[in-house]
């Protein structure tokens, strides 16, 4: 027989799913968490184009039905131009505590062929535990290549994903 579904209101730990997907291209700053990278391509974007931070403020959305920071932070918006990842991480985590979740935890992945990012994973997990409000010792971060193929191999884009754990506070 089949079980009455749980009201939403009822779920007290909820996951999240996001992505990310950023071309890159000349005079743009390399942006990853706020952490700006040196390199001479960047991510196009109405805002700062964070490929990351905009993966873990979908993954927030998600988890609450909330969306997507699309919608949130439209691009044609001429308010949201420029604005930086870690402070739509920032706004969605507002969003989030209205309906009374936290982030407790993420878990993500970049895939970009260049510039090399293992030199900047302590900042880039420092940042992001900094705008989630969690310990950095609960912010999984992987740097993946695509092996030279496709565009982001060709070093012409970039994507992120990122999975988080919310809990009822
Ligand atoms: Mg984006």
């Amino acid at each position: 027989m089949d079980r009455c579904p749980r009201a939403a209101a009822t779920v007290a730990t909820r996951q999240g799913i996001g992505y990310d997907f950023h071309r890159l291209v000349v005079r743009r700053p390399f942006v990853l968490a706020g952490v700006l990278v040196p390199f001479a391509r960047g991510p196009l974007g109405h805002s700062d184009g964070d490929p990351l931070a905009h993966a873990v403020a979908d993954a927030m959305l998600g988890s609450l039905g909330a969306g997507d920071i699309g919608e949130l932070f439209p691009d044609r918006d001429p308010a949201f131009r420029g604005m930086a990842g870690l402070e739509i991480i920032r706004r969605t985590r507002a969003v989030a505590r209205e309906r009374g979740f936290v982030p407790v935890q993420v878990d993500t992945v970049v895939v970009c062929q260049a510039p090399a990012l293992s030199p900047f994973r302590r900042a880039i997990v420092t940042a992001l535990a900094g705008a989630l409000g969690i310990d950095p010792g609960l912010v999984g971060l992987k740097f993946k290549t695509t092996e030279g193929l496709g565009p982001i191999g060709r070093g012409r884009a970039i994507s992120a994903f990122a999975v988080v754990v919310m809990e009822n506070q």
